[in-house]
């Protein structure tokens, strides 16, 4: 799949990067716990109003230390709609997935059909919060508990996302980001792990820095999962100004949903009422495979890069064992559409989409086709 900055792109202002550079060069360190990363995980644990806050090296990373610093073993639940990572990260550990369709609408895990999924080796349940939309949280942590479940929260959508209005952070035992460039606040790569117990939090940290203790001994297994001090001068560069590229994703956000809603018979995500979406992405949802394609050539000749994501349902992978299949999941991936909401984005930029969308897919097309609604 070729890259594209389908997206975010969120470039710091120059000056002040340049001048945090400078900061790191002078220190004399540009790794291993510096000034710049005890200073980004201190502003990101405040600004997110949570404990336990650690960088590491990618998000991808930041899953695998939390697995290990809840010492998860065996199964996992988790959904079939996510990037490839959410999984792939699970079985580089040796944990296996079990998957559990999405909710047609919020396309987060149903959280009603978790409780069939759970077998003796069950240890946790991995969710997503899909495109920034927080997940059922109540009623993940209600089965969780009723079967002895720990939660970890793929957060890598849902810097800025809140739930009750809280961080959605900081909620469940571990909640993890990626701060990729494509994320909406980033260190070009990197992520984060947030952990609810101090003890799990002591074992991550050392896990991040190959198993050292705090006396500089090895003391348990670890891996290089550090973050470097350029990468948090990029975070800190780009958090001066987060809450303004917030507010205008949510403003481009809703003017094009409200647009969509008025002009399309297009499918959006149904936001959780308990919480709030970052808007991370726009998803819409066609009635089928070939309008999507038709929307994807016209938003192409029209200028933009429209991506299909996810675009694979996590149960196919070559690398995981055939299952029940995921219809739900399975439909979705092939009629979605992220809209390319780069920052910055006009209002006639917004427009031109809505209108191509609109034009394809009508208020009143006799093709609707509402899955499982
Ligand atoms: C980006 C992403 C990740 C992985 O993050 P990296 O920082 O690229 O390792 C994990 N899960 C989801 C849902 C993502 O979109």
């Amino acid at each position: 799949m070729a890259f594209q900055p389908h997206s975010v792109i969120n470039i710091p202002d120059e000056e002040r990067f340049t001048a945090l550079v400078r900061k790191v060069f002078s220190s004399g360190r540009l790794t291993n716990n510096g000034a710049a990363v005890r200073e980004l995980e201190s502003r990101l644990a405040e600004y997110l109003r949570v404990d336990y806050l650690l960088l590491t090296s990618s998000g991808t990373l930041a899953l695998q230390i939390a697995y290990r610093a809840l010492e998860l073993t065996g199964e996992i639940i988790t959904t079939p709609f996510s990037w490839v990572t959410t999984v792939s990260s699970l079985r580089w550990v040796g944990l296996q997935a079990r998957f559990v369709d999405i909710e047609p609408r919020s396309y987060n895990i149903d959280p009603t059909r978790i409780a069939a999924a759970v077998t003796p080796s069950s240890s946790a349940i991995l969710a997503v919060h899909t495109f920034g939309n927080p997940a059922d949280v109540d009623a993940i942590e209600a089965v969780a508990r009723q079967h002895q479940l720990r939660t970890i929260y793929d957060a890598a959508h849902a810097f800025g996302t809140t739930y009750q209005d809280r961080s959605v952070l900081s909620y469940g035992d571990a909640s993890v980001l990626s701060l990729h460039a494509t994320k909406l606040f980033h260190t070009i790569e990197g992520g984060a792990v947030i952990l609810k117990e101090r003890d799990a939090y002591e074992r991550a940290k050392c896990a991040i820095n190959n198993g050292l203790g705090s006396n500089g001994e090895v003391q348990a297994l670890g891996i290089n999962g550090r973050l470097s001090e350029l990468h948090a001068a990029m975070g800190l560069a780009l958090l001066d100004d987060i809450d303004g590229v917030l507010r205008s994703r949510r403003q481009s956000a809703e003017y094009l949903r409200s647009f969509l809603r008025a002009h399309s018979s297009a499918q959006l995500q149904q936001l959780n009422p308990s919480g709030e979406t970052n808007h991370g992405y726009l998803p819409v949802v066609f009635p089928d495979g070939q309008i999507r394609d038709r929307a994807i050539s016209a938003l192409t000749r029209a200028g933009f890069v429209p991506r299909t994501y996810f675009d694979a349902p996590l149960n196919r992978l070559p690398f995981i064992a055939a299952g029940a299949p995921m219809p739900i999941t399975e439909s979705l991936t092939e009629r979605i559409l992220c809209l390319p909401l780069r920052i910055g984005i006009s209002i006639a930029e917004l427009d031109v989409m809505g209108k191509i969308i609109g034009t394809l897919c009508p208020v009143m097309s006799p093709l609707i086709r509402t899955y499982g609604a």
